[in-house]
Parts: C-alpha cells; sequence; structure tokens
C-alpha cells in the first residue's frame, strides 16, 4: 500500500519517484508515441497487466495527450519524447533512470511511427524520404541505443531484457509482390519497416551476451490516423495480444518477426 502511495505521488508530479526500487523485481516498460493509436491501446493494456509494475508513456506534447492522461492508473508516468531529436532522447533518458533507478528498463516499445506515401514514378522530394527514415529508423536506433544502459540494468538484475520494435508487414520483402495489390504507394516506408528489421535482428545478435533480446512485429492493419477507418482490426483486436504477446517474449523469439497474433513472418 505505501509503494501503491509512492507510485501516485511520482506520477502526480511526473518527476523521480523515491520507490523503494531494490525490493522487489519491478518490471518497468517505456512505449514511444503513446499519446494515440497503437501506442495509446498498448499502454491501454500494459497497466492492466499485473506482471507490470511501472509504464512510462512517452508523447512530443504531454499536455495534448488528453486520452493518455484519461487512463487512471498509478501505475502510469508520462514523459514528453521527440523522437527525432537527440537532447529529448537524453532528457527523456534521464528522467525515465530517475523514475525506475536501478531496476532499469525491462521492454522498450519502439512504436512511434509515420506512413509517407509516395509512388516511385512521382517527383517525391528527397526531404520526404529522409523523414521516412529518420521517424521509423534513425530514431528507433538512437533511442535503444541511449536506453542501451537502462535495458542492461533490467538484464543484470532480472536475467533479460527486451527491446519490441513496431514493423508492418510492408517492411517484407516476401510479401512485397502481395503489398503491391495495395492502393496506397508503401515503398519508402516499406523501406523504413525492413531497415527496423535488420536493425532487430542485428540488435538481437550484437546484444545476445547482455541478455537484451530484440523482436520485430506486425500489429496488424489497425484502425487508427495511419490505419484509416477501412482497416481490418480495431485498437483492441490488435493491441490486447500484441501486448501479451510482448510480455511473454522468451529467447526463442530472439531475432525474429512476428504478428500480433504471434503468427511468425517471413522476412
Ligand atoms: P498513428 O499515426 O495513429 O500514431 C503515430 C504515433 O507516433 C503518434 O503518437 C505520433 O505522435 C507518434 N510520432 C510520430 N512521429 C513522432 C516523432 N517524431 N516523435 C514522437 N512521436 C512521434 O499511427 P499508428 O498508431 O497506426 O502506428 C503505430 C506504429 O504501428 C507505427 O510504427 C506504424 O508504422 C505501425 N503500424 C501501423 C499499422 C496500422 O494499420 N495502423 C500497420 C502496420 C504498422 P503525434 O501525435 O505527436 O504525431
Amino acid at each position: 500500500i505505501h509503494a501503491v502511495s509512492r507510485y501516485k505521488e511520482g506520477r502526480k508530479t511526473l518527476g523521480p519517484s523515491t520507490l523503494p526500487l531494490n525490493s522487489f523485481k519491478m518490471v518497468a516498460v517505456l512505449v514511444t508515441g503513446a499519446n494515440r493509436g497503437i501506442g495509446l491501446g498498448l499502454v491501454r493494456q500494459l497497466v492492466k497487466e499485473p506482471s507490470v509494475d511501472i509504464v512510462i508513456a512517452t508523447a512530443r506534447d504531454v499536455g495534448k495527450a488528453v486520452d493518455l492522461k484519461a487512463i487512471d492508473s498509478p501505475k502510469l508516468h508520462l514523459l514528453k519524447l521527440e523522437i527525432v531529436d537527440e537532447k529529448s532522447i537524453a532528457v527523456a533518458e534521464k528522467k525515465f533512470a530517475g523514475i525506475v533507478g536501478d531496476n532499469g528498463l525491462d521492454i522498450l516499445i519502439n512504436n512511434a511511427g509515420i506512413f509517407n506515401k509516395a509512388r516511385l514514378n512521382e517527383q517525391f522530394s528527397k526531404d520526404l524520404v529522409m523523414e521516412q527514415l529518420e521517424v521509423n529508423t534513425v530514431a528507433p536506433l538512437m533511442i535503444t541505443n541511449k536506453f542501451y544502459g537502462l535495458l542492461k540494468k533490467a538484464a543484470d538484475k532480472k536475467g533479460s531484457a527486451q527491446v519490441a520494435n513496431i514493423s508492418s508487414m510492408a517492411g517484407s520483402i516476401d510479401f512485397a509482390p502481395v503489398m503491391a495489390s495495395h492502393p496506397t504507394p508503401t515503398a519508402i516506408y516499406a523501406m523504413s519497416k525492413t531497415a527496423l528489421n535488420m536493425l532487430t535482428v542485428k540488435l538481437s545478435l550484437e546484444w545476445k551476451q547482455d541478455n537484451i533480446r530484440a523482436t520485430c512485429f506486425c500489429p496488424g492493419w489497425v484502425k487508427t490516423d495511419m490505419g484509416g477507418d477501412n482497416a481490418m482490426l480495431t485498437l483492441d483486436e490488435s493491441t490486447v495480444p500484441l501486448t501479451k504477446l510482448i510480455l511473454s517474449l522468451t529467447e526463442d523469439h530472439n531475432g525474429k518477426y512476428f504478428r500480433y497474433d504471434g503468427e511468425k513472418i517471413a522476412w
């Protein structure tokens, strides 16, 4: 009870809490782009999970994150994070460390993303391509690197830590011929997700000795601002199983690519 009331204090101020961090194995999860869409859906599910103690939800503008602030849970902390800004990442990492202390970061969910649409036969700008790659590929790399120390702390203390990259079927080279019939042009978005998939595999190999795992996921085609109203899945239909899947990952999932329902995706 004492710990819960301290959580509440910490949440109100959004500052460092004074929890008795070493007294038990606290599990902390970070979700980027959590103010709307799939990130918001994941946070809604994560706070309900008994195995999760702290959920750090990030948004570019916490003040405007009304749906996120409407989630009533003592587990929830909100942090400002603009994922393409290295200073913002550094500030968020410091604040995160203040909240979780020696327990580190158990699960990092790189969810925030954008979908820039352009046909390859159009005169699209280099800026559009660079922005696509910066947000969907470079930013998850910079964030994951910056949080390495906190992931390692959790892995050392609790056996393992996990990076969960929210990719897309669009990033599957095998699936590209199927995507070709899609009315929306996906080329530069797909490139950004294929590169994110490779980053996932590289992390899974390079950080294996640290017991930090990395896995990538397609959340399905989901009704969000990005997915649109015609998408196949509601937010819950995607994020309920996806949350369970992320929380149940083992060494067998390391460096692999899964759908939200656990089905393996061909690269
Ligand atoms: P939305 O467009 O609904 O939400 C995107 C989220 O990412 C928002 O919270 C947005 O914040 C955040 N974001 C974008 N750019 C930045 C940035 N530079 N810094 C910080 N936050 C940023 O998308 P979805 O929820 O649908 O998608 C989430 C993830 O799932 C993405 O990676 C996407 O590629 C992937 N995905 C989605 C599918 C779908 O059908 N919806 C299908 C396959 C994959 P803000 O509100 O400030 O813009």
